[in-house]
């Protein structure tokens, strides 16, 4: 880590724009919790004003989200996230992290302990849901169970694909690898299997990098810069195997954002350069198919509330794909709910680490979606799933929470894509 700790905040007037984006200022009400008040901590702990084992300042540095929505609404173009970052290294490597948050992170890394403990997880799912509730317990093993593969009664009127002057439909659109990640191949392989279908169905060749790992992107938010380089170094070695012109296709948000990084990490690293050519090639799910087409599949009568990831919409500035891949299914009706841009509470290990905090920010988001009456929930990120299917489970109601692309693999389905 070679840039000062507080790069990138020097614009900021302190006008306080940003306080009503911050989920964590809305809720606890105190400057320290905002954007503004965590830049003047940043400040200060980078001039050497305040010591890292500063309790005040340990406090509100750990109380943020890591969820960005502070930076699209500055208007001086302040670059929060960076600072977080290297602020969080610098107390990780002080006092270090909790044990039951690094745990979480060992199993992510490795692979072969994920492949001991994920099989375990994914059989305790279909029970975990009777156990759910408010509690803390009863939240893990709601977002344990939020991890089943779903569907909601689509129950729409069948009709034959629609014909689109937009869809280059099943011409060769080039060759396409999914990003496995830890908990997506791990708990959400079947999202996984339904990306790989839409993208076959339009088209991309699929291919594989069988030496790919966990992004680091967990690693990252909770400071361990270390453990997440390694990561990083990685996926590079992994990915550069493939041809150039091969598109890296993310499927949850967390990620997509950080190999979208893997430049700025890997700066000076002897990686840099391929590191920089890896991020270039990558693209969420959603900006793939919106760029091809996509093709139109069979109605689906289903009312669906979009909740945007943080990292989808703040970090990596993907607003419009996800809704206009939702919008190329006939039937579907979407359904807004009040600050849907506000984040659910999930942020990486966020909820282990703060559940209280955590659980406030989700009750606000679980509110404004039940308003709303959809018959499911898309998000596209493997933590908002998971937290917003607790915080659902909690409440008493069966909403399916998916992926985006779950919605579209449904309507390919039944409209015979697939058949034979
Ligand atoms: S971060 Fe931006 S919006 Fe927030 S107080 Fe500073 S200048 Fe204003
Ligand atoms: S990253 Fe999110 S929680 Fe942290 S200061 Fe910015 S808006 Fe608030």
């Amino acid at each position: 880590m070679t840039a000062s700790l507080a790069a990138g905040l020097e614009p900021c007037v302190h006008c306080g724009f940003c306080l009503q984006s911050c989920p964590t200022y809305l809720v606890t009400g105190d400057e320290s919790d905002s954007p503004r008040g965590r830049i003047v901590l940043l400040q200060g702990l980078s001039a050497g004003r305040i010591d890292p084992r500063d309790q005040a300042l340990t406090k509100h540095l750990d109380r943020c989200l890591g969820c960005l929505a502070c930076e699209p609404v500055c208007p001086s173009g302040v670059s929060y996230g960076p600072a977080l970052e290297r602020a969080r290294h610098l107390l990780t490597r002080t006092r270090g992290i909790p044990l039951s948050v690094r745990l979480v992170h060992t199993v992510m890394a490795e692979r072969r302990l994920g492949q001991l403990l994920f099989p375990v997880a994914r059989a305790a799912r279909w029970a975990a849901g009777l156990f759910a509730g408010r509690s803390r317990f009863g939240l893990a093993l709601g977002m344990l169970a939020a991890t089943r593969p779903t569907r909601p009664d689509t129950n729409g009127k069948r009709s034959p694909p629609a014909t689109d002057a937009g869809c280059r439909g099943t011409k060769p659109a080039g060759r396409a690898v999914v990003l496995r990640g830890c908990i997506m191949d791990g708990l959400f392989s079947h999202v996984h299997r339904a990306t790989e279908r839409v993208l076959s169905a339009n088209g991309f060749e699929l291919v594989e990098a069988p030496a790919q790992v966990c992004c680091g992107a967990l690693h990252t938010h909770a400071g361990q810069h270390d453990e997440a380089l390694a990561l990083a170094r990685r996926n590079v070695a992994a990915f550069d195997a493939l041809d150039d012109d091969t598109v890296i296709v993310a499927n949850a948000a967390g990620c997509g954002a950080m190999l979208k990084e893997y430049g700025r990490h890997l700066a000076g690293d002897p990686l840099a350069r391929r590191a920089e050519t890896l991020a270039a090639r990558v693209r969420d799910v959603s900006e793939v198919l919106v760029e091809r087409g996509p093709r139109r599949g069979a109605s689906l009568g289903l009312r669906v509330a979009y909740d945007p990831p943080c990292h989808l919409l703040h970090a990596q500035g993907v607003a419009r794909e996800p809704v206009a891949m939702l919008d190329a299914v006939d039937g579907i009706e979407r359904v807004g709910h009040e600050d849907a841009d506000l984040c659910c509470g999930s942020a990486g290990s966020y909820s282990l680490a703060q559940p209280a905090l955590s659980g406030a920010v989700l009750t606000r988001k679980i509110e404004t979606l039940l308003a709303a009456r959809p018959d499911v929930v898309a998000t596209g990120n493997p933590g908002c799933a998971m937290q917003i299917g607790a915080g659902l489970l909690a409440a008493g109601e069966s909403i399916p929470v998916v992926h985006p692309v779950e919605i579209l693999d449904w309507s390919y389905e039944r409209a015979g894509f697939y058949a034979g």
